[in-house]
């Protein structure tokens, strides 16, 4: 499970990628996450300069909607999805998919 489009390497562990997932998508409220793929470790933001949480390892759930991260709600961002959460820009390419 590697994701489409990753923000940066992770910071926390240095081996993952900081993918971009959009979580919520059979709500109507759509929300983007960015986890390590490696130490699933999750930001709010499109930028791993702010603070961080870690999801329970057994159970780990979205810190906004409470989903489970890995469960049918959410999903590895398409580029489309990036755009509908305004992240495009935070992309970096040279991680990314095409
Ligand atoms: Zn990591
Ligand atoms: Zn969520």
């Amino acid at each position: 499970m590697t994701p489409h489009y990753s923000v940066s390497q992770c910071p926390l562990c240095g081996n993952g990628l900081c993918g971009i997932r959009m979580c919520g998508i059979h709500s109507d409220a759509p929300h983007g996450l960015v986890v390590c793929d490696e130490c699933e470790a999750i930001w709010q933001e499109p930028d791993t300069a702010t603070e961080h949480v870690y999801p329970d390892a057994e159970n780990a759930r979205c810190p906004i909607c409470e989903a489970a991260l890995w469960g049918p709600h959410s999903r590895w961002a398409s580029r489309e999805d990036c755009r509908v959460l305004g992240w495009e820009a935070a992309i970096d390419e040279d991680l990314s998919g095409p």
